[in-house]
């Protein structure tokens, strides 16, 4: 295994592999957007992505992008072209930098894979399982383009799971097929169906088994480490190439699990990181955490990409219950009783809360819930101010001086 100078990120070998894995992943998309063919369809993250990669469509996730506007810092400075059209700054920061990267046809796809831009779709495809803001955003390119949309409305803040949510969802999913159909111009065959849910499920394991290796200690991986390498999971389930992918990666973490080769050097603190990825920060915070010897071990955002409940045996039912299971789906009840075993099995010492100016939905310290955990489990948190892609919500020396001092309160 290659050594890494000490305090520095160490490098993930793998990702060389993933590196391709994406370009490929892209270059089809764009090859596609070119010739007309394989359709294309835009899916939310945790939309029905298996029904539409049984019905031959390719599936390009918008949010991808817009966490690649975050993470190469071109958000904040595209997100006013958005707003000047109407579009609030306090509005999902994806959808307004995505808005903007299309009105100022400025994208990181050109730099990073030469595309000409984003590839048009033929359908977009939304649930509103994590938030109203992915319906509007596809209701942007709906009137740009004229392309049609189609999508599941789910209801929110769902405690335990039974027919009364879950029938109406699989209908939803069902109702979609013949719209689909019309737009594929192919018939949906439920082989392909229950394949593409069988891949799904097994790269949902994979990816798993990559996240719970973080219950090592010291952790193989961190939470910063897990927003790169979850990129297969999220543009390519449903795909065997993300298994294939997840099947080069776990050995690798096992042999660091082994050889004691920790993510973070001389690791004393364990946090949870609960809410989004601060993506233009991640490397200044990996760097900060790895000063401070602590290792951000375990996130809700990383584990948004399991699907246990995907089942080729019954693949509407299942995708209905997959997509409604989520964290961001569920009651505060549901989330902290979530949070309390995530504690308990990643032996986490503190959580750290990042309140997200522009997504509500992926905030969860706005309704007392740092201050229950805090009284009940006697696990110390700290909330930070900041946003997934708009760094003009965020203060660097602020957030800097919070985490320092939460972390010396934790070593007390
Ligand atoms: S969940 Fe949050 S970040 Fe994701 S699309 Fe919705 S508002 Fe945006």
């Amino acid at each position: 295994m290659a050594e890494d100078k000490p305090g520095k990120i160490k490098k993930i070998q793998s990702t060389g592999l993933m590196k391709k894995l994406m370009a490929e992943y892209f270059a089809e998309l764009d090859a596609a957007a070119r010739k007309g063919s394989p359709k294309i369809a835009w899916c939310t993250s945790v939309g029905p992505a298996e029904l539409l990669r049984a019905l031959g469509f390719l599936v390009y996730f918008p949010e991808n992008h817009g966490a690649l506007l975050g993470a190469t810092r071109t958000a904040t400075d595209l997100i006013p072209a958005a707003n000047a059209i109407g579009y609030s700054p306090d509005i999902c920061s994806y959808l307004t930098s995505d808005v903007g990267s299309y009105l100022k046809k400025q994208t990181p796809l050109a730099t990073a894979f030469g595309m000409e831009g984003v590839p048009k779709a033929d359908v977009l495809v939304y649930n509103t399982n994590q938030c109203r803001d992915v319906k509007d955003w596809f209701d942007f390119y709906r009137r740009e383009w004229g392309t049609p949309v189609a999508g599941i409305e789910t209801p929110r803040q769902l405690g335990d799971l039974g027919g009364v949510h879950l029938d109406p969802i699989r209908k939803q999913h069902e109702a979609l097929v013949p719209v689909l159909e019309e737009i594929a111009g192919t018939k949906l065959d439920m082989d392909r169906l229950r394949e593409a849910v069988d891949l799904s499920r097994k790269c949902t394991e994979l990816w798993k088994k990559v996240l719970r290796l973080a219950t090592h200690v010291p952790s193989p991986i961190s939470f910063f480490d897990g927003t790169i390498q979850m990129g297969p999971a999220v543009v390519l389930r449903g795909d065997q190439r993300a298994i294939d992918y997840y099947e080069a990666l776990v050995p690798e973490l096992e042999e660091r699990c082994r050889e004691g080769v920790a993510a973070v050097d001389g690791e004393t603190q364990r946090i949870y990181w609960e809410g989004m990825p601060i993506w233009g920060k991640l490397r200044e915070h990996a760097e900060l955490f790895m000063r401070l010897k602590s290792c951000v071990v375990a996130s809700t955002y990383c584990n948004s990409w399991i699907f246990e409940d995907l089942d080729p045996g019954d693949p509407f039912g299942s995708m209905a219950r997959a997509y409604s299971a989520l964290f961001i789906v569920r009651s505060e009840d549901f989330k902290e009783a979530y949070l309390e075993r995530m504690i308990q099995d990643y032996k986490v010492t503190g959580i750290l809360f990042h309140d997200a100016k522009t997504c509500p939905n992926n905030s969860n310290c706005r309704y007392g819930m740092p201050d229950r955990l805090q009284a009940r489990l006697g696990i110390p948190t700290l909330t930070i101010n900041g946003d997934l892609n708009d760094l003009r919500c965020y203060s660097e020396e602020q957030a800097k001086t919070n985490i320092e001092a939460f972390m010396e309160q934790l070593a007390v």
